[in-house]
């Protein structure tokens, strides 16, 4: 497929870069691969424009994959950032400012009564991982196809594919050995979540989920998921983690446990809580995390953990995420669910809008996406044409039909008026796309 609009001082920086970096990239989505054609190297944000090296601007459905929710170079971020960066940028012993960002989880979250600061999602699920195998001493986990936690080894052996069912690696460089504690189950079947724990009584350490998943594209639990997990997990005394890298601090105030209010044992969060900074962090029942150096005897560290900069940004933006800014992040995802949804029954193309509270994406079917398999079924060539579309129009969409987009509390009817301009093609693009 030949694309109309050329970037090139974006493809000359990815030339560049390809010379250097394997594929081009230090992220791989983030290579067009999905959808073809020259991935936009950006220079700048501010609210919800990014503008790319070729001084193209575009209205950002991103969000840096879920983290700007107040849009970006936000200013009071960037002034505790300023602030914080003129008296030192890592000291590497504990700080005021770690406190702080802690207290503020705990007072959020409920079922957090203690929490560790790392640096990045992946860091939070590998660690809770092994507290939960530390504390109860046992070693299988239960992870769903087509939720991703981050590249930790253990639970990259699903992904999807029909291999991680049988515990191979679904990635070269992961062994059998670590991935053969791993159980792949469906996502949104408790029959498959009972008959694994029929199979291996007092052997599973724990199931691992997220909260509501963003990464088969947006497949919510059906209704009462997430409360059978967790009694599945009690009852043969294994711990319930549910992965809030994604939906926390985003979703609602207490992410999405402020929305089913299913009680885990130990929770994961990173994007929003670092506002734009890598900082991440795994926390939940106080006699759990007692298990944790240098408290008790499992052990996890962090040069940069708690870094002075990355909490006073995270703390920044937690504190302007008030109610308020929740209604307007799930007022402009409405708006713009309904927009989408307009643009493709007008075209004529099979799609589904699904939302979990303000993430959404498009399927390119009619039929219901319950689990990764569903989501594989649709149309996802539709996605391309629609892509390319918009993006030449100077939308900026997730480089995937499997991603959440992310709208801000920055996205004002003039962004809105932007991407509404743009969908009307973009949606004839994709009803004329061919296989
Ligand atoms: N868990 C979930 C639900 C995620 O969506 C992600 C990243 O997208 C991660 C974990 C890993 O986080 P990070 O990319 O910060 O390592």
């Amino acid at each position: 497929m030949a694309y109309s609009y050329e970037a090139p001082v974006s493809q000359t920086l990815f030339d560049r870069a390809s010379l250097v970096t394997p594929g081009g990239v230090n992220s791989p989505v983030r290579a067009f691969r999905a959808v073809g054609g020259t991935p936009r190297f950006m220079v700048s944000g501010t609210g919800p424009y990014l503008t790319d090296a070729d001084g193209r601007e575009y209205v950002d459905l991103v969000c840096s994959w879920g983290p700007m929710i107040l849009g970006h170079a936000h200013p009071d971020v960037t002034a505790a950032v300023h602030d914080a960066v003129a008296r030192g940028t890592s000291f590497g012993t504990p700080g005021e400012g770690e406190v702080a960002l802690a207290e503020e989880i705990v007072a959020r979250i409920e079922p957090v009564e203690q929490v560790r600061l790392v640096s990045s999602g992946t860091e939070a699920t590998m660690s809770a991982i092994r507290l939960a195998r530390g504390f109860t001493g046992r070693a299988k986990v239960v992870k769903f196809a087509g939720c991703y936690h981050g590249h930790v080894d253990a639970l990259l052996a699903a992904a999807g594919s029909g291999v991680a069912t049988f515990g191979l690696p679904d990635t070269p460089g992961v062994t059998g050995a670590q991935a053969g504690d791993t159980i792949v189950l469906p996502y949104n079947d408790l029959e498959a979540v009972r008959a694994a724990f029929a199979a291996q009584p007092g052997e599973i350490a724990c199931v691992i989920t997220e909260a509501s998943p963003g990464n088969m594209g947006v497949v919510p639990p059906l209704d009462g998921f997430n409360a059978g997990l967790k009694e599945i997990c009690a009852a043969d005394g294994a711990l319930y983690i549910s992965d809030e890298v994604m939906t926390g601090f985003r979703t609602s105030k207490a992410g999405w446990y402020g929305i089913d209010g299913v009680r885990p044992d130990l929770m994961t969060f990173g994007k929003v809580m670092g506002g734009g900074f890598p900082a991440a962090a795994f926390g939940g029942r106080a006699d759990v995390m007692a298990h944790l150096a240098p408290a008790g005897p499992v052990y996890q560290a962090g040069t940069l953990s708690g870094n002075p900069v990355a909490t006073a940004a995270g703390l920044a933006q937690l504190r302007l995420l008030d109610d308020a800014a929740y209604a307007k992040v799930d007022a402009v995802s409405a708006e713009l669910r309904s927009l989408v949804g307009e643009a493709f029954a007008k075209a004529g193309v099979a799609h589904t809008v699904s939302a979990a509270s303000n993430m959404f994406s498009v399927f390119f079917t009619d039929e219901p996406v319950r689990n990764y398999e569903d989501a594989k079924k649709q149309e996802a060539f539709r996605f391309t044409a629609f892509f390319h579309s918009m993006l030449e129009q100077g939308v900026y969409l997730p480089p995937s039909a499997f991603e959440s987009w992310f709208v801000s509390t920055a996205h004002d009817a003039t962004a809105l008026e932007r991407i509404a301009a743009a969908l009307p093609a973009a949606a004839r693009a994709a009803s004329e796309a061919v296989a």
